[in-house]
């Protein structure tokens, strides 16, 4: 049989490179990247090259499953159907249809986003229906839409390679690697280009910088600030409507308050100016900032300020975090729906009887204890999935999800850019798609059949339809920058916990975990100690260390590093140990999540 290459896109974060699929038989023999692709124009990062490992892992469920008395029993997909769909009526008409819950991945693609929410609305009559964004890329999702400024153009990876100044917010290059290539061009492309990263860590993006402000942690958004200050000042804008707001912020006090000079900050803030085109690109990194969502606000501020072509170009954990949003959105009509974390409180609370799960393993999401409270109040957890996990091992019924790869469907990657994905191989297995297997539950539980094309084609007119709408709302702002509390480090907790990502990792570490790469170069959780406070600490390379923070406690590997400032330290979300120390608080009337860095104390085990 003649060998086949068919076209793919990396899901891994948003930026959404293009991959080609070779296959012989119909097994995959080697990945590449797509120079074709108008994105990543012949880039792959190592996340993107591990894709190939992960399509035949062993560990990747191939068939479904019922619980019977002897545990999970293979069976047959119409069987597993069968007892999904009979399960939710029962449940339905006895508790009503918001006594159950449909959470899926935010890399989902947008027809099964689209079919999901169908399922919830018009089957099962729930409310209780999200996909699991992540906390940072939540807040950063909603604050595109909150403020929107006349004249707001949207940025893409082409502006970026096209800018003369970059303006880096967080460590975009262990988010998205492939973006490296186009940093380093805005580097080296022209003289007096300038690359500004503010990043309280010396991380892989500061290496890129002409300029590192390395920012106290929590406080990206107050140099954002002191930057809109500077320029507003210096163009004489005070008495503007926007310098007004701004006149009670000093640069000296943000300045103190930040840790950045303020010849730094007015110094960023011309240089970006001067440029004729530059870009803010914002990186969702998990508890580093504290309010991801702001920063994106006043990005989009500082470029209406500054002179020439300037944008903001954000990108995120998911790789469809945008396109599942913008496809949520269009559906409800830009209606607040509530977030997985509430839809798991209410079943912690034995409200929500059922949870439908589509590439979501919820014990990675809650601590142990609450995971244990779930799976004793609701009476049916039924799990889709990629991959065996826990998850999955205490189910009552699974299905076998299929890749991305083997998909078919659109994604909307950073910079809105909508990219359609065919599959380049057959399901694994016995493994459907999640669009197959939320057909089938849909008709399963009698409701009308709907066709991928269907789909296809209501998803694209809403999309089309929904295009952002003129609003320019400065207030939530100012008051979300007066509500922006410095973090500050006490006698009790002495130290700042950042979090950070590991760039062998992806997401909360489940699928990643799993890879030769990660398993050989980053198998443990760590945290990262300046040299300073080891040495005052007696800390060594490797020695276990006992981080307690305010909810939460957790025993880490030590590693003695020049990336952070005495004070700080840093562990990587990608691991549940890390996760754990910092506290995600959801606000289910705003129906928002926020988190940032912790205080923490630290010691030595024993
Ligand atoms: S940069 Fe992101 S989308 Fe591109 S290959 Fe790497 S992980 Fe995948």
């Amino acid at each position: 049989m003649t060998q086949e290459t068919k076209k793919t896109v990396c899901m891994f974060c948003s930026m959404g490179c293009g991959l080609l699929v070779s296959t012989e038989r119909g097994n995959p023999i080697e990945i590449e990247y797509d120079i074709g692709n108008p994105i990543n124009k012949g880039s792959v990062c190592a996340r993107g090259n591990y894709m190939f490992e992960l399509l035949g892992h062993p560990s990747r469920l191939e068939w479904p499953r019922i619980r019977t008395d002897e545990g999970l029993a293979r069976t047959g997909f119409e069987d597993a159907i069968k007892f999904i769909a009979g399960e939710l009526r029962e449940i339905k008409k006895k508790h009503g249809g918001d006594s159950i819950g449909i959470i899926m991945e935010p890399n989902s693609l947008n027809e099964e986003i689209f079919l999901g929410y169908h399922l919830a609305k018009e089957a099962l009559k729930t409310k209780n229906f999200a996909p699991a964004f992540t906390p940072e890329d939540r807040s950063m999702l909603m604050a595109q839409d909150e403020l929107i400024l006349k004249g707001e153009k949207e940025a893409s990876v082409d502006d970026v390679t096209k800018s003369d100044s970059l303006f880096i917010v967080g460590d975009i290059v262990t988010k998205a690697p492939c973006l490296s290539k186009e940093i380093n061009k805005v580097k080296y492309g022209g003289k007096g280009n300038k690359v500004i990263v503010v990043d309280p860590k010396k991380s892989h993006t500061s290496w890129f910088a002409t300029s590192h402000l390395q920012v106290s942690p929590g406080e990206e958004a107050m140099v954002l600030a002191g930057a809109i200050k500077a320029l507003l000042d210096s163009k004489g804008k005070k008495a503007t409507a926007l310098g007004r707001k701004f006149k009670g912020f000093d640069l000296k006090k943000i300045s103190e308050r930040t840790g950045v000079s303020k010849s730094e900050i007015v110094r960023a803030a011309h240089d970006f100016d001067a440029s004729k085109k530059g870009t803010i690109v914002v990186c969702s990194n998990f508890a580093k900032t504290q309010d991801a969502g702001l920063i994106i606000k006043l990005a989009k501020i500082l470029c209406s300020v500054a002179k020439g072509d300037k944008r903001v170009l954000s990108f995120y954990s998911g790789g469809n975090s945008l396109g599942s949003y913008l496809t949520l959105s269009a559906l409800t009509g830009g209606k607040t729906y509530p977030d997985h974390m509430e839809i798991l409180e209410a079943a912690r609370k034995g409200k929500v009887k059922a949870l439908v799960t589509f590439g979501v393993d919820i014990s990675r999401h809650v601590p142990s204890e609450v995971f244990s409270e779930i799976r004793e109040k609701t009476k049916l957890i039924v799990a889709c999935d990629i991959f065996e996990n826990f998850g999955t091992s205490v189910s009552n019924a699974v299905l076998a999800g299929a890749s991305y790869a083997e998909k078919e469907g659109t994604v909307v990657s950073s910079g809105c850019v909508t990219q359609e994905i065919i599959p380049a191989l057959s399901p694994y297995s016995g493994s459907v798609t999640y669009f197959e297997a939320l057909k089938s539950i849909l008709e399963g539980l009698g409701g009308k059949s709907v066709t991928f094309a269907d789909a296809k084609e209501d998803v694209k007119t809403r999309l089309k339809k929904s295009k952002k709408k003129s609003k320019e709302n400065l207030a939530p702002v100012f008051k979300a920058l007066k509500a922006l509390k410095a973090v500050k480090a006490s006698d009790e907790k002495p130290f700042i916990l950042l979090s950070d990502d590991d760039i062998v990792h992806y997401g909360e570490g489940s699928i990643s975990e799993k890879c030769f790469w990660a398993k050989e170069n980053s198998k443990e959780p760590y945290i990262e100690v300046s040299k300073a406070d080891s040495s005052s600490l007696g800390i060594k390379d490797g020695d276990i260390i006992e981080v307690s923070a305010s909810k939460e406690s957790s025993y880490l590997k030590a590693k003695i590093s020049d990336n952070v400032p005495c004070g700080v330290v840093s562990a990587p979300h990608n691991f549940e140990e890390a996760r754990r120390l910092f506290d995600i608080k959801v606000d289910p009337k705003a129906h928002k999540v926020s988190l940032g860095p912790e205080t923490v104390s630290i010691k030595p085990e024993g």
